[in-house]
C-alpha cells in the first residue's frame, strides 16, 4: 500500500482505519468452516460411485453458472439473454453458495475497477490468504454496494433472489440427500461445494500469481492452463483483464475455455445471444512479447521492493536527494541538475517524490506503448468487444 497509487473511494468503511474490518470474523465464518468439515463425515457412511458422479456433475454445472452467469453475464454483460433465462442463470448461480448475483457481480466489478490498487477487493498484493478467502471471511465486504450494479439491481426478481440466496443451496442439498442419502449429501453436495469454492477462489488468488502474461495490463493478471482446467476456462485471466467485455476468455484455439463452448451451444439454441468475442484487431496489440511496457509487473515489483526494504525506504524518504548545499559548493562535482542544464535545481526533494514520478512516467510510457503500430489505441478496461476473432 504505497502513497503513489491512486486512492479511489467508494468501498471505505468506518472501521477501515484500525483494520478490524480486514480481520477474519471467526463467528460468522462458522458455516464456512462447517461446510469444509462436513465431507469428512463421509468416512463413517456408505459412499457409492453414484455419489462421486453427483459430486462431479454438481461441480461442473454450478461452475458454469458462476463463470457464464455471475461472471461473464452479471459482472461484465458480455452477452445478452431474456428475462426468464437471466433469472434461471441467477438462480443457478445461487446454488453454488457464493451469495447472490448482485453481491458477487458488484464486488467483481470493483476488482476490475481497482485491480491491484488499494481498493481492490482481493488483490494478492495483500497476501495469498486475503485474495483467496480472507476478503470473504472479513466483515469489510459483507454488504452489497448497489450503486455498482444498478443495471441488474433494477430487476425486482433479482433483488428478491438476492435476499433469499439460501433457497438454491438448500434445494440442491435436499435433492442430493433424497437421491443418494448421506453419501449423496456429504460427497455430492458438500464436497463438490468445497471444491467449487476453492476453484472459484483460484481465479482471485492464483490467476494473479502463476502463469504467463501476454498483454501489458496495468495489473498482475496471468494466463494459466492449470487454473483454466479447474474453472471452466477462467484461467486465461490476463486475456480477461485485457478485454473484460469479451465472453470468450481463451483467445487461442488451444486455450481451453469450456464456458465459452457452453455459451456457444446456448446461443445455437437461442437461449443467449450477442456473444461478444475478442476483436481480432486487438489480439496482437499490447503484447509483452512485442515490447509493450509491462506497467502491471513493474508496479508489483516496485511495491515489493519497497516492502522488503521498508525501514530503509522510510529513512530515505525523509532525506533530501539533492542537498541544497551541493549547488553552492564550488568544489563539488558538476551536478546533473541546475539552471545551466535547463533543469530545476531541486527537482526531487524526497524519495517518495521520486517514486511517484517514476510511476507516473511509467504510466505515461505504458499509455504510449499501448498504441498500435498503426496508431489505433487499445480501449480502456470496460470497452466493448464486438468484432469476431478468427476461430
Ligand atoms: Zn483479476
Ligand atoms: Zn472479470
Amino acid at each position: 500500500m504505497t502513497a503513489t497509487t491512486p486512492v479511489p473511494t467508494g468501498t471505505s468503511q468506518p472501521d477501515a482505519v484500525d483494520g478490524s474490518a480486514d480481520r477474519t470474523d471467526w463467528v460468522s465464518s462458522i458455516p464456512f468452516i462447517g461446510v469444509h468439515l462436513a465431507p469428512l463425515a463421509a468416512l463413517f457412511v456408505v459412499v457409492t460411485w453414484q455419489d462421486w458422479v453427483l459430486c462431479a456433475l454438481l461441480y461442473l454445472t454450478r461452475m458454469f453458472f458462476i463463470t457464464a452467469g455471475y461472471h461473464r453475464y452479471f459482472s461484465h454483460r458480455s452477452y445478452r439473454m431474456g428475462r426468464v433465462a437471466q433469472f434461471v442463470m441467477a438462480f443457478g448461480g445461487t446454488t453454488a453458495v457464493q451469495k447472490g448475483p448482485l453481491w458477487w457481480a458488484s464486488h467483481h466489478r470493483l476488482h476490475h475497477r481497482y485491480t491491484d490498487l488499494d481498493d481492490d477487493v482481493h488483490s494478492p498484493r495483500d497476501g495469498f490468504w486475503w485474495s483467496h478467502v480472507g476478503w470473504i471471511l472479513s466483515t469489510r465486504y459483507k454488504a452489497t454496494d448497489l450503486s455498482t450494479i444498478k443495471d441488474f439491481a433494477s430487476y425486482p426478481e433479482l433483488r428478491l433472489l438476492e435476499r433469499h440466496s439460501w433457497i438454491g443451496p438448500w434445494l440442491v442439498a435436499i435433492a442430493c440427500f433424497l437421491l443418494g442419502g448421506w453419501g449423496g449429501l456429504l460427497i455430492g453436495f458438500f464436497l463438490s461445494t468445497v471444491l467449487l469454492w476453492h476453484g472459484t477462489f483460484l481465479v482471485n488468488s492464483m490467476a494473479h500469481l502463476i502463469g504467463r502474461r501476454r498483454y501489458a495490463t496495468p495489473d498482475t493478471s496471468r494466463n494459466s492452463m492449470l487454473v483454466a482446467l479447474f474453472t471452466g476456462g477462467e484461467g486465461w485471466h490476463n486475456n480477461h483483464h485485457y478485454l473484460p467485455a469479451s465472453a470468450r476468455q481463451g483467445f487461442r484455439w488451444w486455450e481451453l475455455d469450456p464456458t465459452w463452448y457452453g455459451l456457444k451451444a446456448l446461443a445455437a439454441v437461442h437461449v443467449v445471444r450477442d456473444l461478444k468475442a475478442p476483436p481480432a484487431r486487438l489480439l496482437d496489440q499490447a503484447r509483452v512479447r512485442d515490447g509493450a511496457f509491462d506497467i502491471g509487473m513493474f508496479r508489483s515489483y516496485w511495491e515489493r521492493a519497497a516492502k522488503v526494504t521498508g525501514e530503509r525506504i522510510a529513512d530515505l524518504s525523509a532525506r533530501p536527494l539533492a542537498p541544497s548545499s551541493e549547488a553552492s559548493d564550488p568544489g563539488a562535482p558538476p551536478s546533473a541538475f541546475g539552471p545551466d542544464k535547463g533543469l530545476p535545481v531541486e527537482p526531487l526533494s524526497h524519495l517518495s517524490g521520486l517514486i511517484s514520478r517514476v510511476l507516473e512516467s511509467a504510466d505515461q510510457l505504458a499509455d504510449t506503448t499501448r498504441r498500435t503500430r498503426k496508431g489505433a489505441k487499445v480501449p480502456k478496461a470496460e470497452s466493448g468487444a464486438t468484432d469476431t476473432a478468427p476461430e
